[in-house]
């Protein structure tokens, strides 16, 4: 579905990210995990059209993704959760949902999928009418992911969605990323927390300083050597 192919991003003097190489099939969770400044968010970021690759290719469906504007990407279904949740914290729940789907959907159908986003997040119905910035910041996550489903993605990209969460609401917020992939969707999960990236992921890529040191199975990667003293404390 999705294939990265010899990426590279630049600012200015500094490789963030230098020839990464990644794919993603249907249905699949990948986990892209490293250490802060790895150039994690900029692989993001160059896939989603906010920065522009320095060279190489993001192809989805086998159709160029770069030089294509953000909107034009997202309206192939490639969307993005960015770190940080950014709701609008003035706005009320049932609004940031309608946001999410103001661009695609018509108005009968962005009320049927919100009516699924709330079967899906029922922490959301409860708080339709509160302003976002009252919600917990688990909570926010909820109506970041779920205001990014409501136009319907075919490949979420997740930064990271454990930031800044209290252990319960982590895992609260994974068994939800793991039940979106029960349901056939495509997730790219970008993580320091690489423990829980590869409880949940099929495949995993790890990046160091702009470099992809070490890809395969999430089995794999957990039992690596590498991974587990540079990244699980064994
Ligand atoms: P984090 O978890 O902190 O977001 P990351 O793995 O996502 O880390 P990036 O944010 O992609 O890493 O950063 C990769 C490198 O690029 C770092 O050295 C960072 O300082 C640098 N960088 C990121 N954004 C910019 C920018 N706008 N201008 C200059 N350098 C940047």
């Amino acid at each position: 579905m999705l294939n990265v192919e010899a990426l590279r991003v630049r600012y200015g003097e500094v490789d963030a990210v230098n020839r990464i190489d990644l794919s993603v099939a249907k249905g699949e969770i990948v986990a892209l995990v490293g250490a802060n400044g790895a150039g994690k968010s900029s692989t993001l970021a160059a896939i989603s059209g906010l920065v522009t690759p320095s060279s190489g290719k993001v192809l989805f469906d086998g159709d160029e993704l770069s030089g294509l504007a953000p909107e034009q990407i997202a309206r192939k279904g490639v969307v993005l959760v960015p770190e940080g949740r950014r709701i609008f914290g003035s706005l009320t729940v049932a609004e940031n949902l309608r946001l999410g789907g103001a661009m695609h959907l018509s108005s009968a159908e962005a009320k049927t999928r919100e009516e699924e986003m709330l079967e899906l997040f029922p922490i959301l119905r409860r708080y339709y009418r509160i302003r976002g910035g009252n919600l917990s910041g688990g909570e926010q996550q909820m109506l970041a992911i779920a205001r990014a489903m409501m136009s319907k993605p075919r490949l979420l990209m997740l930064d990271e969605p454990s930031l800044g969460l209290a252990p319960q609401l982590i895992d609260t917020v994974f068994d939800l990323i793991a039940s979106l992939r029960r349901k056939g969707l495509t997730i790219l999960l970008i993580e320091q927390n690489v423990a829980l990236a590869l409880e949940i992921a099929d495949k995993a890529t790890v990046l160091a300083n702009g470099e992809a040191v070490l890809s395969g199975t999430a089995r794999e990667l957990a039992g690596s050597d590498l991974v587990r003293q540079a990244y699980l404390g064994a």
